[in-house]
């Protein structure tokens, strides 16, 4: 069985065909059977003075934490361990400023940051290694999102979520056998996360076509040649191969480094992950629980595939209807949030009214866009043989709810997906209900 992950983009520096010199972050990724052997002489390479506090959980201490602090402590690091307590209700630890304030108070002068988690951890890690100007490495845990290299941190402040720029790991480290053995739910979420791509690049190549908007061919293509490794033997993942698992959690680093060389979220973050921020966003009004980040992503990806192709379907779509307009008052408190990232996109969306009824633009768009997408059924198929959330009740949401968050999601942010396409072309919102009831 391979775990090998070929970690050599990282720390390198290129001229891109795009035009942009990219510096990958971060600088150094291992991922070996010889983690917690090599991790001290890592941080050696990374620079990292003497004295450490490392964050992790309760459960995060037991799969990793205990056994690399052991390890750093041994080598001549100082590194002391910080436990970072369950959220409300027994629940995993969340990345908030009260949680941040209170491991601020704890953690005295050190030279530098060890996260030993996941998604919580390791944000709440980048957030307070930023906040003081030192650097952090990330001892990752499960292969469940593509945070660890990403150089943004997803927190709540003041009870709203916000993304916060903060900076990439100095090094993202871990062992096969600690991913493999994290807890399913993570896993599956790390699937859905990375099979967004196809559609959050597709998302973002659309606005290139239209407008000629950035867009780097080297990003989205990141996981092109490990993505079949994931999405053709599902059933590893479910197995906890670690080969399989090594793939997956490739591909989230990848994902997070394609954020990075874009400088924007687009290449990782399309229709499908407004489709989960929608979810979360009716969660925190009516306090009914949602599901981790890439269960909910999952998801959202196959109904946002089923999109694509009713829109990419259409021969000759009228775009004589007016564009949408949103209502953000069923937002409630949260109206003025939706309002200011909906910003300027009502007149982008007239504007692509009229581009597309000019010309050949709508038949260049559907000959390159059709390229790059999994139809829902291959998307959904993988999700399930993989043991993951692929359905309404999979997320712990009704069909209706999720409808809801289908038609709403549009008019969240000023970003222009497949489900702007679908109101323009008049898809959305009739089809809705039948997207729902068919894949979800
Ligand atoms: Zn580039
Ligand atoms: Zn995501």
């Amino acid at each position: 069985l391979t775990t090998k992950v070929d970690c050599s983009l990282f720390g390198s520096r290129f001229d891109c065909v795009c035009g942009l010199c990219h510096e990958i972050e971060p600088a150094e990724v291992v991922f070996s059977e010889a983690a917690f052997a090599e991790a001290p002489a890592l941080a050696r390479r990374r620079g990292a003075g003497r004295k450490a506090a490392a964050l992790m959980d309760v459960r995060t201490k037991a799969a990793a934490g205990d056994e690399a602090v052991a390890g750093l402590n041994e080598a001549g690091f100082e590194v002391a361990e910080i436990l970072v307590p369950d959220g409300p209700g027994g629940s995993w630890p969340v990345c908030d400023d009260k949680t941040k304030m209170d491991l601020e108070r704890r953690i005295g002068p050190v030279d530098w940051i060890l996260s030993v988690g996941s998604g919580t951890i390791n944000d709440l890690g980048k957030w307070l290694s930023a906040d003081r100007g030192i650097s952090y490495i990330s001892f990752a845990t499960a292969a469940s999102m593509n945070g660890y290299t990403s150089a943004n941190t997803a927190a709540t402040v003041e009870g709203l979520k916000v993304m916060i720029h903060s900076r990439a790991a100095a090094a993202v480290v871990s062992h096969p056998r600690v991913l493999a053995e994290a807890p399913a739910e993570m896993t599956s979420a790390g699937l859905g996360d990375v099979l967004a791509k196809t559609i959050s690049n597709t998302d973002w190549r659309l606005n290139h076509l239209l407008w000629g908007d950035y867009f780097c061919p080297q990003a989205a293509g990141l996981v092109a040649e490990i993505e079949p490794l994931y999405l053709e033997n599902p059933e590893g993942l479910r197995a906890r191969d670690p080969g399989a698992i090594g793939a997956l959690f490739s591909g989230l680093l990848l994902t997070g480094a394609a954020m990075t060389m874009a400088g924007t979220s687009a290449p990782a973050s399309g229709a499908e992950h407004l489709i989960s921020h929608c979810l979360d966003m009716m969660s925190s009004l009516d306090g009914r629980p949602h599901d981790l980040h890439g269960r909910q992503v999952g998801v959202g990806t196959v109904l946002a595939a089923d999109l694509y192709r009713r829109v990419l379907n259409l021969e000759s779509p009228d775009f004589g209807r007016p564009a949408p307009t949103p209502d953000f008052s069923v937002w409630g408190p949260l109206a003025g949030i939706a309002a200011r990232e909906f910003g300027g996109k009502a007149g982008r969306l007239e504007d692509a009214r009229s581009r597309l009824s000019k010309g050949a633009t709508w038949d260049n768009l559907r000959e390159t866009l059709t390229g790059g997408l999994h139809g829902p059924d291959k998307l959904r198929d993988c999700l399930i043989r993989a043991g993951a959330a692929a359905s309404a009740a999979d997320i712990g949401c009704d069909r209706e709810r999720l409808l809801e968050a289908l038609i709403r999601a549009w008019s969240i942010r000023a970003r222009v997906t497949v489900m702007d396409l679908a109101w323009l072309t008049g898809v959305l919102p009739g089809a809705g209900r039948e997207i729902t009831e068919n894949w979800a």
